[in-house]
């Protein structure tokens, strides 16, 4: 255990048991039937829980493949098909939960690989190390606050410390209570920061929650900082799988799922949704239905919020969802994925994954080809190289394809050896169906337990009562979904992990 952590571990930053889970029988007395709408991480992670109690369950899911936004397809490229993602991903090391259901198909998790440095790019300041900082609180702030280049002593006098203070001080309620009506902007706004530090410490960490700062909730911000920054003990260090996410996790747990006697099926959309005596009928597009006691709708917000509005029975069954809809349903901006199969590569010294600050669309960059096998294999075979270029909230009604051209162009000015290279092949993709985080949000935000019984929901828009994020909250809300089905049911749950439930300066 490193030092830092030793010392966070004396101030209470350490992993905290949330649900200890357990509390029934290995398996469920009587035959369960279950539905999981949507086959992503929450929709896994709840089938994969309930599987193993002996919960019959069913997961549908809409696309051909599995994984949602962690999706992973083949594509046909002009010299072989290679599979490629949704998009890249940073499997954090304080995602206890979702970790927890990784480690059902590889318990040494060897498949996940550390990632080397996490620096962020800029056209104006020099490039600013995030990776290598400790791992624990207090001594990665200090360590940010002394080795920054964008923070000088003399800035730091002029911070407004009162303003700084509640993003030590996170707290479930109050935290909310006191700044989700306010913007990230207006709080960072509020810190009087020199300009280079806003832009190379602050505005990068609130891009990658694809909501822009002026339209996400001050008390968002400050609980992310505490997840990944203040009351983490893991540090904001990151790993990924060195195979694509079809082949390391989406395969590996579908196998988990059925051999506990689970039932996954793919392009199957559910239309809707309807309450009879004892449960639920879903239906599908292709006009099956499937009956069930309990249904987790684990699909995006906008989805949701489709298909609540399609089910004609809800507005009688659960109220209180179908009057959170509206506002839930709108996702945050577009964000786009543009993959680039180039005919050389970039400088040898590049780092597997940066992020980028003040680009008007670039905000990160991965080299796929030095990350993942399959890319590895194609630019040795090519001699070129995969790289992959993300823009986490960007102008609505740009097509990808534009989105893609100018993400490389903004990349050039960076680096400006990838103006050399040819694109030799290129997929872009323009999505929008991120959970918005707009201030005032958090009251009516929906939690797992909706108000019909037996339908639950699962996904990274969720509200959890403990910090998380992103992938993290949607495997957290899955398994939290699962365990309401067991207790009711008399099976034993499944435990829920987070990180250190307040922030440093917090009030009991
Ligand atoms: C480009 C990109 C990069 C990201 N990077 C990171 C990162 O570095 N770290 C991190 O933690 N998170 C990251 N995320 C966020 C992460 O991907 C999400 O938080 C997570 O995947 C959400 O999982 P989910 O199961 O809640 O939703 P989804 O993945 O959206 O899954 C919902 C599923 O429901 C299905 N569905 C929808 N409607 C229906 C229907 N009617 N019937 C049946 N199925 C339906 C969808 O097809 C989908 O498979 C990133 C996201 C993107 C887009």
């Amino acid at each position: 255990m490193a030092l830092s952590q030793m010392l966070g571990r004396l101030i209470g930053v350490r992993q905290r048991v949330v649900d200890p889970g357990g509390g029934g029988a290995a398996r469920v007395p009587r035959p369960v039937e279950a539905v999981v709408v949507g086959g992503g991480i929450a929709g896994m992670s709840a089938a994969v829980v309930l599987a193993e109690r002996g919960v019959a369950v069913t997961v549908l899911e809409a696309a051909p493949t599995l994984g949602g936004r962690l999706g992973a397809w083949p594509e046909a490229l002009t010299d072989g098909t290679q599979l490629i993602e949704h998009g890249f991903h940073a499997f954090f090391r304080q995602y206890y939960n979702w970790r927890a259901i990784l480690r059902r198909v590889d318990p040494g998790l060897g498949f996940l690989k550390p990632i080397p440095g996490y620096p962020i790019l800029s056209g104006q300041w020099p490039t600013e190390e995030f990776g290598r900082l400790p791992p624990a609180p207090p001594l990665n702030l200090l360590a940010l606050l002394l080795r920054s280049p964008s923070l000088r002593l003399a800035d730091l006098r002029r911070m407004d410390s009162d303003a700084a203070l509640p993003l030590l001080s996170y707290h479930p309620e109050r935290t909310y209570a006191e700044f989700d009506t306010a913007t990230a902007d207006q709080l960072l706004t509020s810190l009087k920061l020199p300009d280079r530090a806003r832009a190379m410490l602050f505005e990068v960490f609130s891009h990658s929650f694809f909501n822009r700062e002026a339209e996400m909730s001050a008390a968002e911000m400050i609980a992310q900082f505490h997840f990944y920054l203040l009351g983490n003990p893991e540090g904001l260090a990151f790993d990924c799988p060195d195979e694509d996410y079809a082949t390391a996790i989406w395969q590996p747990l579908t196998r988990h799922v059925e051999k506990h006697g689970g039932r996954v099926v793919t392009e199957a959309a559910v239309t809707r949704l309807d309450r009879e005596p004892g449960g639920w009928r879903v239906r599908t597009a292709d006009g099956s239905a499937y009956r069930a006691a309990h249904v987790v709708l684990a699909v995006d917000p906008p989805a949701l919020a489709a298909l609540v509005a399609a089910s004609p029975g809800l507005p009688g069954a659960a109220p209180r969802l179908v009057a959170r809809m509206p506002a839930f349903g709108r996702p945050g901006p577009p964000y786009a994925v543009a993959r680039y199969w180039m005919d050389g590569d970039v400088r040898a010294d590049r780092a597997v994954f940066s992020g980028v600050s003040r680009q008007p669309t670039l905000d990160s960059v991965t080299l796929y080809h030095r990350l993942e096998n399959s890319s590895r294999r194609w630019a040795e075979r090519t001699d070129g190289s995969v790289l992959e270029l993300h823009a986490y909230a960007c102008d609505e009604g740009v097509p990808a394809e534009e989105l893609a051209e100018r993400m490389r162009v903004e990349l050039t000015m960076l680096w400006p050896e990838a103006a050399g290279l040819r694109v030799r092949e290129l997929r872009a993709r323009v999505e929008a169906q991120a959970p918005a985080f707009t201030p005032g949000s958090h009251a009516d935000r929906p939690g797992v337990r909706t108000d019909a019984n037996g339908l639950y929901l699962a996904g990274d828009g969720i509200r959890t009562e403990f910090p998380s994020a992103l992938m993290e909250r949607a495997a957290a809300t899955g398994i939290i979904a699962a365990n309401h089905i067991l207790r009711a049911e008399g099976a034993a749950a499944e435990p829920v992990r987070s990180v250190r439930p307040r922030g440093l300066l917090a009030r009991r």
